[in-house]
């Protein structure tokens, strides 16, 4: 299983993620991106990929180790 933060000082609402990943990722109120609940980890991946900002980092939730960048 992953673990996912969004770096809002970088996310400029560009909606990438959302349209690569929309069961992962939504445009928030504050117009930053933010994770659904019960996001599948390949469409996690899959939107951090899609960020040209490289807002969305992807973790192992277990070791820890860095999945994405
Ligand atoms: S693609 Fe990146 S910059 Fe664009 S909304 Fe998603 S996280 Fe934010």
């Amino acid at each position: 299983m992953y673990r996912v933060e969004i770096d809002k000082r970088l996310c400029s609402g560009t909606s990438n993620c959302v349209e690569d990943a929309p069961l992962a990722f939504e445009i928030g109120p504050d117009s930053i991106a933010r994770l659904l609940p019960n996001a599948p980890d390949e469409d996690a991946l899959i939107g951090a990929r899609s960020c040209p900002l490289v807002a969305i980092l992807v973790y192992d939730a277990t070791t820890g180790q860095r999945i994405y960048p």
